[in-house]
């Protein structure tokens, strides 16, 4: 789960972390009085669960209040497009008015899982405010590493090493130290699978201070944190991928034409590379889980096709705890209930496939069915294509 930068940066400061005063408006006028409040000179940040909102526009220095009112009236409403938010953009619901801090230089530091050693990784860089995939990619000797021993967690040392490696010095040196302890801290506490605050500032006074931070949620442990469960803003995420959760339905929506009804995320795997290898490409893939019913069935029908880019679905399940026969009377139930004006190409393998062929055929209800799954990807394409 993502949230905000003003709600990460509320969590980071109860650890201890230095981040700028800041108050979050949601009208022009609330801006002018929040930057009023701050002194005049503040930065007005679109806050979208997207990075690379300075370049898109969205982040603007104002002088005094009546910039700051200006600015906020620009971006607050602004369809605001970042590399990280696809062409279509995200619209900006709210802006962070942050009192604007003197910048000497700008450091890169995150936490990461690495799954190669199945460890968290300190990762430190002098080279901050910029893409790190960049920088990782071409100078990956600028990025600094320290492994989290999960036995004894971050040891000082280590987070000393890392503020030296930045090359910090005096005040600044001792804060870096404390501050990537604290951000281990607040890391495991809250159960995270990301944090990054890019930039990390380093003060025309020497003091260090979290500029941006970005935090995401391992979903695994959420039901552990209730007061973080209530951050989710469900305005940044797909409409169609929240209805989806709220049936513990697994449904990414994906850039192609065919909509994939699978069960278990390696058959997914599977039947979009199939769909690729015949020539055609994903709309999306909603998994139904192992132990699915007619319900489930029933509602990830309907999300499935409430997909204005489906050009045909391809429902394709293996029966190994789910039983075929209960599959097929979902698809046949939602039907009913449903106006679907696509071609439907189903295959059915496993516990109960006979029993489920003859639901699909005893329904009078128009699909093709396929048993092979090269079959059945052919047939999928050529539905696209007749489309
Ligand atoms: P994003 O990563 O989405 O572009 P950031 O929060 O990193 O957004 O802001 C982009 C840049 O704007 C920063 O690298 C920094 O140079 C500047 N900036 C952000 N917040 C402030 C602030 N409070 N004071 C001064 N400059 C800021
Ligand atoms: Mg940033």
């Amino acid at each position: 789960m993502k949230i905000h930068e003003f709600q990460a940066k509320e969590i980071l400061q109860k650890f201890g972390v230095p981040v700028p005063s800041g108050k979050v408006a949601t009208s022009p006028s609330d801006a002018r009085s929040a930057a009023e409040e701050l002194g005049g000179k503040v930065v007005v940040k679109a806050q979208i669960h997207a990075g690379g909102r300075g370049k898109g526009g969205g982040v603007k220095l104002a002088g005094d209040a009546g910039e700051a009112e200006q600015h906020a009236s620009d971006i607050l409403g602004m369809q605001l497009v970042t590399h990280q938010t696809g062409p279509e953009g995200q619209k900006v619901k709210q802006v962070l008015i942050e009192e604007a801090t003197d910048i000497d230089r700008e450091l890169y530091l995150g936490i990461v899982l690495d799954r190669a050693t199945s460890k968290l990784v300190v990762m430190a860089s002098q080279a901050g405010g910029m893409d790190i995939e960049q920088v990782a990619a071409e100078t990956p000797e600028k990025i600094l590493k320290e492994t989290i021993d999960p036995a004894v967690g971050l040891q000082p040392f280590q987070a000393r090493r890392l503020a030296f490696g930045m090359g910090l010095e005096g005040d600044a040196f001792k804060e870096g130290g404390r501050l990537i302890m604290a951000l281990a801290k607040a890391f495991e506490a809250t159960d995270s699978s990301l944090f990054e605050i890019n930039p990390l500032v380093v003060t025309g006074d020497n003091h260090l201070i979290a500029l941006d931070a970005k935090i995401n949620f391992d979903d695994n442990a959420l039901y552990l944190h209730k007061d973080l469960q209530e951050l989710r803003d469900l305005d940044e995420e797909a409409a169609l991928e929240v209805e989806a959760s709220k049936y513990e339905l697994n449904y990414i929506k994906l850039d192609g034409e065919v909509g994939c009804m699978v069960n278990g995320a390696g058959l997914a795997m599977a039947t979009m590379d199939i769909i690729q290898y015949a020539g055609s490409s994903p709309a999306n893939f909603l998994d139904v889980g192992g132990g699915t019913n007619v319900e489930r069935v029933r509602n990830a029908f309907r999300i499935l096709i409430s997909d204005e880019d489906v050009k045909a679905v391809f429902i394709n399940i293996f029966g190994g705890i789910v039983r075929c026969d209960r599959v097929a009377q979902g698809v046949v139930e939602a039907l009913g209930d449903l106006e679907v004006n696509v071609p439907i190409i189903i295959r059915l393998q496993g516990t109960n496939a006979p029993e489920g062929a003859t639901i699909l055929k005893e329904s009078g209800l128009e699909f093709t069915v396929a048993m092979e799954l090269k079959e059945a990807a052919g047939a999928v394409v050529e539905a696209v294509k007749a489309a």
